[in-house]
């Protein structure tokens, strides 16, 4: 089997990611969406590249999920909230990109640029 690091485990863990079930099938080893969005287990290497869209979808989501968050809280807290998640998938993106998790590396590295934008946007 062909194993996400735990930290990059994480993106997937929501239950509404399952909304990005389309019954697509791995053609390789069989691994369907479902069955990788729920595990976050692929069976090949493959799978990332069959799967691509909905691995930067999913990412691009929480992303949206993050913005919401910093709307209702007061801006200091989610300054703080927001230097947290840089820190923290910084560490993820490291930990794709030793893992050879090139796809999910470069979503997180985008991701993180949004953040680092965000944060200029937003000064105090
Ligand atoms: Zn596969």
């Amino acid at each position: 089997m062909f194993n996400l690091n735990e930290d990059t485990r994480i993106i997937f863990d929501e239950k509404q990611d399952l909304i990005f079930d389309n019954g697509k099938v791995c053609p390789k080893c069989k691994t369907s969406l479902g069955e990788f969005l729920r595990s976050g287990v692929v069976g090949c290497a493959n799978c990332y590249k069959v799967f691509e869209v909905e691995i930067k979808d999913m990412i691009f989501r929480k992303q949206g999920a993050i913005n919401h968050v910093g709307k209702v809280s007061s801006k200091h807290i989610s300054k703080i909230k927001i230097k947290e998640k840089i820190k923290e998938l910084e560490e993820q993106k490291n930990q794709a990109a030793e893992n050879e998790n090139y796809i999910v590396a470069e979503a997180l590295k985008n991701q993180i640029e949004k953040l680092k934008g965000e944060l200029d946007n937003e000064r105090l």
